[in-house]
């Protein structure tokens, strides 16, 4: 074979070799990169977004905010049934306005930077493995090895067969092509678009759900007021809630009639009064509601006469709705407070958290 036979053979497989590491690299970039704004918008959103970076409690005020807002009365029963599904639904919402509406230029050089960091690690990995080759007198599988070691942080680079590769001797030409082949991936890596971060395996909205959703959802036996603890199984621990909403709110009435109870939980723990659990068909006086069962024996309800607006406003403005929704009356001993209905939605919108007597 001449010499020039053999440098086109040797060359023509580095260039195959470098089309299919590129082919590679292509697949895994994208994933990665989609991945990594991912995880760096989550991260930002977690820093500057006011309804993520306090506590539960505080996105808890915010996902009450926005369904004052909406005025969506089947949101509103999705909360009170299911309360983290609520919450989850308000994360992906406000994801989405974040990244496509109101900080859109952010997540784009976001996504460009992940562009530019890839770009950067396959350069330094080229050189690399290039080096080490060209001085220990290496072949294509120790290139290979050593160009998947320094990515592997990086990267999910794919085993790949190097054997039909071996007469690669030329190392510093399959740099370049791949150089060559690579540049063009990034360059179109550019203009990827945002929404191929939803087809991404990791989620701006997964990560903060997983994140903040990770705390306790039982709710108040009485009123469904959701337990406010930060750990998901915290027994012994008591679950309690900040605020206790009126009965009626989880479609409670008074026994043997179609009238709502209004009174809130924590008015009821300081009266006479008893109430029935259909459960174990007995009455117990609220005072010792935790003798009604494991239900009620698990949770630490606090005397307070106060009440928050937030749910005077919610049972007044959908009375009628609450009427269908559960079959009972606002009537006789459910009759609504007439100063229920001062509340306004601004009230509760502006100073959703403000308590009233
Ligand atoms: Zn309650
Ligand atoms: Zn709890």
């Amino acid at each position: 074979m001449s010499l020039n036979l053999i440098f086109c053979k040797e060359n023509s497989s580095a260039v195959v070799f470098g089309e299919l590491i590129c082919e590679k690299l292509k697949a895994s970039s994208i994933e990665a990169v989609c991945n990594k704004t991912a995880i760096d918008l989550a991260g930002k959103m977690r820093c500057n977004f006011s309804a993520f970076n306090g506590n539960r409690l505080e996105l808890d005020k915010h996902v009450l905010k926005s369904l004052a807002e909406k005025e969506d009365f089947n949101e509103f029963i999705t909360y009170i049934t299911n309360p983290r599904r609520q919450t989850e639904a308000f994360i992906e919402a406000e994801v989405k306005k974040y990244i496509f509406t109101s900080h859109t230029d952010e997540a784009v050089s976001m996504l460009q930077k992940n562009v530019d960091d890839i770009k950067t690690s396959v350069c330094k990995a080229l050189f690399t493995a290039t080096q080490k080759v060209q001085t220990q007198e290496g072949d294509t599988d120790m290139w290979l090895k050593e160009f998947s070691i320094v990515l592997k942080d990086e990267l999910t680079f794919d085993a790949m067969c190097s054997e039909n590769f071996n007469d690669i001797n030329d190392f510093e030409f399959l740099k370049e092509e791949i150089k060559k082949g690579f540049s063009s991936i990034t360059e179109e890596m550019s203009s990827l678009s945002l929404d191929k971060l939803k087809e991404s395996r990791l989620k701006p909205d997964k990560i903060l759900t997983d994140q903040l959703c990770k705390c306790c959802w039982v709710k108040c036996p009485f009123c469904a007021a959701v337990c406010t603890n930060t750990i998901e199984d915290h027994s012994p621990d008591d679950h309690s809630a900040l605020f206790h909403q009126p009965r009626a709110v989880a479609g409670g009435t008074w026994k043997d009639t179609n009238d709502f109870s209004i009174n809130f939980c924590t008015t009821n723990v300081a009266s006479e009064i008893s109430f029935y659990n259909y459960e174990s068909a007995k009455s117990f006086p609220y005072k010792k509601y935790r003798d009604a069962g494991p239900r009620y024996k698990t949770w630490r309800i606090t005397p307070d006469e106060s009440k928050l607006a937030y749910w005077k406003w919610f049972v007044f403005k959908f009375q009628k709705q609450l009427e269908e929704h559960y079959k009972a009356k606002f009537h006789r001993k459910g009759e609504i407070p007439s100063d229920w209905g001062k509340v306004s939605k601004s009230d509760v919108v502006n100073y959703y958290i403000k308590k009233t007597d």
